[in-house]
């Protein structure tokens, strides 16, 4: 029998009573009736109290008892679902991770056990009304796109950039006017903006541009922050179906409407929709993605595939405004940030509009919900919420000239939901209303790429720990921009040419021009030969270039830092880039390029053997896959004529197999191996620790085995079990490790010294000759992000690498204190007690971003 119900969805984030009514016939005992709800009686459904228990108050209650209507045999009563979790907001971490397996359908009865009649509905719980799991999302959208379709002629259109880890859609939609406006957009505006932004102001200035739009993103990046996708939905559902919206605001404590037009809106603006980035998370709940990154640190360094396409994306759109919803602060949250900024921004053309932006969001994040306020960290803190750091999504966009904000809402909830949609809302209503104003920013944010300019407008924004002006740290320069960058690929000038293309394709993906010589070029006594990559710095895009290709900064004297601050791709991926500054150096000598492929290695036939020089991750990759094949590999264990020790020596048939898709540097042997070597075995790898460890450890193609099985336990862990070290070598990275062997007392006469866990700094350092190092050279910049040093090691102890004695031997980053770790030990190795300690203090894979200091690993794996 079907139960009638006044109400069909409840919710875990609001309070909801429900009538319901059946017709069970005049004669039945009321007193008897009962309610179930999910096939469980009332009883059994208990509140939260703590950890995983359901064991507090009742969560249905019956508020109105079963009674008849009238003279019928009609029963009707009332229900109140209850809050599950006691509370509106289900922020809290312990519950974020389990209130999901109460979501989804519900069968509610009355049934009297008499009679044994039974009168049902099925009924949704939901966290809110308006939460969709990531199998839901494109459905959703496909309805709302057939929807529209039947209502007008807007231009709906949906892509997948691609695919995550586990193989789900990266689903993207643009809404515009017209597909017209779309094209217009992307092959006359952005292109004439880029590449002549003086003639898109002067337009602007003159009323002469005509009608244009500019694009507004909206993304997430934390789906376990679940508004930010579902309050997309709803701002998609807006947008693309109704004609009028009102906008609830609050301004100065005064609650408004204002009202929108979407048409009018769709004349000014294209609305792109990234539902989330990390279509895995949102399937799991999670904030990191499949392979354990957090992605909303990955966007400069885009060692993920989920970064690398939405990056893309936004360099090939160039947004306007960008929005990246997260939760959850305990005060509603509205970018821009505290300083330090980085100096690639052009600071002082976003600052402004950024502050009003955030007001605009604000206002009608207020005024569609309960939230009594919200905070600008521009405004109201003094530290600790920085921009320094380009790897949070707006902060990459903010790059390209978007005005970019993440936006933390205070509460997973009903109200947390309404909230975003509320910030969607607000920020439309501005650019629409501002959009003259904030384009011609960004046209003159291009302009000062294009010209070269480093204006001084900008240094006021970049201020020092006590709050001075350092502005951007010119040195003996007077513009902080070198002219160019080159990235030799010469094999005498370029250390790493497999990381140096790798870097050009990136540069390429994320919207950096590049040219490429076409004859050999001298400049400051060097001569550059054909075929060089070229990157001319006067460019709209020059401030993505030089955020991943400059030195860094060294923002030591702040009291918090957010996070990481270090990019540095020349030092950290290992590969030479030349600053050069000299207008004239490649007049006329360069053409633009739009791709390029990866280097192989040179196979010669006619040799017995090839020496391979251990210089690069290609080479090691290439070394598992021969140990797996079966091929013999020798290790060189003294350097001899052309061949280091640490090199590899391979037969070249085996080569021709298994090589011919990897980059290596090789010699050539015709007789015999001229060398003391060693025969590589397939080393059992066991990795303890990070999930960013373990993925660098199988980047390389090192098979992982469980720590019992292994040879060698490379750890960047606290934990050490010690029955599982004797007869290993134990490699261990950073501070956990570290602490752990010293507290143990693992390692008589080791001992360490630090500032704090979490300082980060990039660092000169001086390298010793061992077999552990080799293939690096004396002189190497490492990384650390555990503010560690080691003050001594056990007697006979074979110290691999040590901070530089130099005054300048902190190069960038984050480490108040760094002082005290000059020229102390790094790393050192000692055997005892019938295993091998390796310890390096500092880390060697950090995000899977410091590929130059991999092979450090790799090194100490095939030791073993
Ligand atoms: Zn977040």
């Amino acid at each position: 029998m079907q139960l009638k119900i006044s109400r069909s969805l409840f919710s875990l984030t609001e309070v909801r009573t429900v009538e319901v009514q059946a017709d069970m016939g005049r004669y039945i005992d009321l007193s008897q009736l009962a309610f179930q709800f999910g096939g469980k009686s009332l009883s059994e459904w208990k509140k939260w109290t703590t950890g995983s228990n359901f064991n507090g108050d009742p969560f249905i209650t019956i508020v109105e008892k079963p009674h008849f209507v009238g003279d019928t045999g009609v029963v009707k009563a009332t229900l109140k679902f209850d809050l599950l979790f006691n509370r509106e907001s289900l922020a809290e971490r312990s519950i974020r991770t389990q209130y999901q397996q109460f979501i989804g359908s519900y069968e509610l009865a009355m049934t009297d056990p008499q009679t044994k009649m039974k009168a049902s509905a099925t009924v949704q719980l939901n966290v809110y009304d308006e939460f969709l799991f990531y199998d839901e999302l494109k459905p959703t959208i496909d309805q709302i796109f057939k929807q529209a379709h039947q209502k007008n002629n807007r231009y709906l259109k949906y892509q997948s950039l691609g695919k995550s880890i586990e193989g789900r859609d990266l689903h993207f939609v643009i809404l515009a006017k017209s597909k017209a406006v779309v094209d217009r957009y992307l092959n006359i505006t952005l292109p004439t903006a880029l590449e002549q932004p003086e003639k898109l102001i002067h337009q602007l200035d003159n009323g002469l541009i005509g009608e244009y739009q500019v694009p507004i993103w909206f993304n997430n990046i934390h789906p376990d922050e679940i508004e930010g996708p579902d309050a997309q939905v709803e701002l998609l559902r807006k947008f693309a179906l109704e004609d009028k919206l009102t906008v609830p605001i609050v301004r100065n404590g005064q609650k408004e409407t204002v009202s929108l037009d979407v048409n009018e809106m769709l004349d000014h603006v294209i609305f792109l929709f990234m539902f989330t980035n990390n279509p895995d998370g949102r399937a799991a709940n999670s904030r990191r993605n499949a392979n354990g990154f957090d992605l909303n640190r990955d966007n400069h360094l885009q060692t993920q595939p989920e970064t690398i396409v939405v990056t893309q994306e936004i360099a090939n759109w160039t947004p306007l405004s960008f929005l990246d919803m997260h939760g959850y602060i305990s005060r509603f949250l509205i970018e821009p940030t505290t300083p330090p900024h980085n100096p690639n921004y052009e600071y002082d053309l976003l600052y402004n509009n950024m502050i009003r932006q955030a007001r605009a969001m604000g206002e009608a994040g207020l005024g569609n919900s309960d939230f009594k306020s919200y905070v600008i960290p521009a405004l109201d803190y003094k530290d600790g919420w920085d921009d320094m750091s380009v790897g949070y999504t707006p902060m990459y966009a903010m790059l390209h000239g978007s005005l970019g904000h993440t936006i933390e809402i205070p509460a997973l909830s009903q109200d947390g939901f309404h909230a975003m949609v509320g910030i969607g809302l607000g920020a439309a209503l501005f650019v629409q209303e501002k959009k003259d104003q904030l384009y011609k920013n960004q046209l003159e944010i291009f302009k000062r790429g294009v010209n070269g300019e480093d204006n001084r407008s900008v240094d006021p924004y970049l201020v020092n720990a006590s709050r001075k002006s350092i502005g951007r740290i010119r040195g003996e320069h007077t513009n902080f921009f070198p002219d160019y960058y080159v990235i030799p690929i010469g094999s005498k000038q370029q250390v790493n040419k497999l990381e140096a293309y790798k870097m050009v394709q990136y540069l390429l993906r994320n919207g950096v021009k590049v040219e490429k010589l076409i004859d050999n070029t001298v400049v400051n006594g060097i001569t550059y030969s054909k075929g060089t990559f070229v990157i001319p710095m006067k460019q709209a895009k020059r401030g993505v270039a030089n955020a991943m290709l400059y030195k860094g900064d060294d923002v030591s004297d702040w009291k918090a830092m957010y996070d990481s601050t270090i990019v540095n791709f020349p030092d950290l991926r290992g590969f030479t880039v030349h600053e050069i500054r000299n207008t004239d150096a490649f007049n006329q000598n360069t053409i633009r390029i739009r791709s390029t492929g990866l280097p192989k290695g040179n196979i010669y036939t006619a040799a017995t053997f090839h020496v391979l020089a251990n210089t690069n991750n290609d080479t090691i990759k290439l070394v598992n896959i021969l140990l797996k094949n079966g091929a013999v590999v020798e290790k060189a264990l003294e350097t001899r004529g052309l061949i280091n020790k640490g090199d590899f020596i391979v037969r070249t048939n085996d080569l021709q197999h298994f090589g011919k898709n990897y980059y290596f540097i090789a010699r050539y042997l015709y007789t015999s191996i001229p060398v003391k070597t060693m025969q590589l075995k397939q080393t059992k790898v066991s990795v303890i620790g990070s999930t960013q460890l373990k993925f660098a450890v199988s980047e390389l193609g090192f098979d992982m085995v469980k720590q019992a099985d292994a040879d060698v336990i490379v750890s960047d862990s606290s934990s050490i079990i010690v029955s599982y070290l004797t007869g290993k070598t134990f490699v261990g990275i950073g501070f956990e490790p570290l602490k752990a062997v010293k507290s143990r007392g693992l390692l008589p006469g080791f001992n360490i010294d630090q500032t704090k866990n979490g300082h980060e700094g990039l660092v000169k350092a001086k390298i010793k000759n061992h077999l552990l190092t080799s293939g690096y050279q004396t002189d190497e910049v490492l990384y650390t992000t555990s503010g560690m040093w080691i003050t001594s090691v056990p007697a006979g102890a074979e110290v691999l690498a040590s901070l530089s004695n130099s005054n300048d031997f902190f190069i960038a980053g984050w480490w108040p204190g760094h002082e005290n770790a000059k020229g102390q030990i790094l790393a050192f190795t000692h055997s005892f007690n019938n295993t091998t300690f390796t310890l390096f203090a500092n880390d060697l894979a950090f995000r899977a971003h410091t590929h130059n200091s991999y092979r450090f690993i790799a090194n100490c794996i095939y030791d073993s």
